[in-house]
């Protein structure tokens, strides 16, 4: 979804109006990670926030040289309550040190160090720093599943563990989502086609993860939450109506799992299913749809990457026109959302054609609108690198792509596709994972003759 009938003075910056403070890492003394077995261990040195613009600068010694030899999850030693895992460093030393994984929190604050003091201070643990800025350590994160490193700092006397999250993955200050959520979120954002990341950063478009409704619409939009409150849910009303002026959307604000405003792909961890006042979905477990999700938003992100959407262009109105006229009546409802505005199909046509829908998904984008994603296809996204041919989306995608033949889907398996659309969500069986084969229609390279002149 991409919100675009808001005025204009309500598209406040996403640093202002947090309406609640939730477990800031400096002040929470309860996030502090208990010691594993031994007495011996010190109480675990909380972080304090690292100056990122400071680490931005570090490029030097990122190279890995330390590695977790034990990863350590036994309810028995530690609380699983509060903490996902610890992580045992090897520091070639005598000295024992650990990274702790905290069930909850975000991504300036995940992960805590654990270690003796009386270690550290006779040097047993890692080399005294250059200088507090240069990292003492760079362990490998592959233990904890993700593709990174952690970078250990020794800062005023004390232990500070980071963990660099995609550079458009944020989390506010007021809020903390579940670890698997946060390491999900990296997981996806990593498969997006790098070079359009590093345009999204450029331009300060941001993902913004956070617990739930309260923590991320209404923080930011206190206006959604006066709509919300003023317009209850009516479960008989289905979730998009047909109306005389087309489709229309029912939910309220609170019943939506993402959406893109103000170059912010907004994605609560949690919210209100549809037709009820408090039963809550969470996302944490559902890869499938929020990588569908996540790359629709910043679909809506590409679309808008320039002063003027390529939606708005004439070749992408008119191949978009000639798809819809192609539509049969009793085929409507099931694209419906997608008929509600070109802009929707555009968010997840660029999703399906750069790998992040599921292929049953997926199939029924590019079998309804085929003119509009071979419009995408090839006058959008090889101006950002990413080059797709037929054959790859046929390989990887869609197998009947462009072939003429018409996926149909009945209303019901659409209901299960786009499940955060209807009423019947059960998120659970969103079909298959696409796992690209073919990497090479994304390229790396910086192709200064596929960049238009107005980029950056
Ligand atoms: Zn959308």
């Amino acid at each position: 979804m991409r919100i675009e009938n808001i005025a204009k003075t309500l598209l406040l910056p996403v640093v202002l109006l947090p309406l609640q403070v939730k477990g800031n890492s400096e002040g929470d003394s309860n996030k502090t990670p208990s010691i594993i077995s031994s007495s011996n261990l010190k109480e675990p040195q909380k972080p304090t926030n690292i100056n990122s613009v400071a680490l931005a600068r570090i490029i030097k010694s990122t190279n890995v040289n330390y590695s977790i030899t034990e990863v350590i999850t036994d309810p028995e030693k530690i609380d699983r309550d509060k903490y996902d895992a610890y992580y045992k460093v090897d520091t070639k030393n005598k000295g024992n040190f650990y990274i702790v994984q905290s069930s909850e929190g975000r991504t300036s604050a995940l992960f805590y160090c654990a270690y003796k003091e009386e270690e550290k201070k006779d040097g047993l643990v890692f080399p005294e720093p250059e200088d507090s800025n240069t990292p003492v350590a760079v362990v490998s994160a592959k233990a904890s599943g993700l593709d990174g490193v952690f970078e250990i700092y020794d800062k005023n006397g004390a232990y500070k563990v980071k963990y660099k999250f995609s550079p458009i993955l944020y989390t506010p200050d007021h809020s903390q989502v579940n670890s698997k959520y946060l390491f999900n979120m990296e997981k996806i954002l990593r498969s997006f086609p790098e070079r359009l990341v590093a345009e999204f950063n450029s331009r300060g478009i941001r993902v913004l993860i956070a617990k739930d409704v309260q923590d991320s619409y209404y923080a930011y939009y206190p206006s959604w939450k006066f709509h919300d409150d003023t317009h209850p849910p009516d479960p008989n009303l289905p979730i998009l109506e047909k109306t005389e002026n087309g489709w229309k959307d029912n939910r309220r604000y609170a019943n939506i799992g993402g959406l893109y405003i103000d170059n912010t792909a907004i994605m609560p961890q949690q919210w209100i299913k549809y037709g009820t006042s408090d039963e809550i979905i969470d996302r944490s477990d559902k890869f499938v749809a929020t990588k569908g999700t996540v790359f629709h938003e910043l679909g809506h992100a590409l679309d808008y990457i320039n002063s003027s959407p390529f939606s708005d262009t004439e070749s992408y109105k008119t191949a978009y026109s000639k798809d819809v006229k192609n539509i049969a009546e009793d085929k409507q409802e099931a694209v419906a959302y997608f008929l509600m505005a070109r802009r929707e199909a555009f968010a997840e046509l660029s999703a399906a054609l750069m790998g992040g829908l599921s292929k049953n998904r997926a199939a029924l984008m590019l079998s309804t609108f085929p003119q509009a994603a071979e419009n995408i296809r090839k006058r959008v996204l090889p101006k950002f690198g990413v080059e797709i041919s037929i054959d790859d989306i046929r390989k990887d995608i869609y197998p009947d792509y462009l072939s003429g033949k018409a996926k149909t889907a009945s209303l019901e398996e659409t209901r299960e596709l786009f499940g955060m659309f209807t009423h019947n969500e059960s998120f659970e069986d969103l079909g298959e994972v696409i796992l690209l084969k073919n990497k090479s229609f994304v390229r790396q390279d910086t192709d200064k003759q596929k960049t238009p002149a107005n980029k950056i």
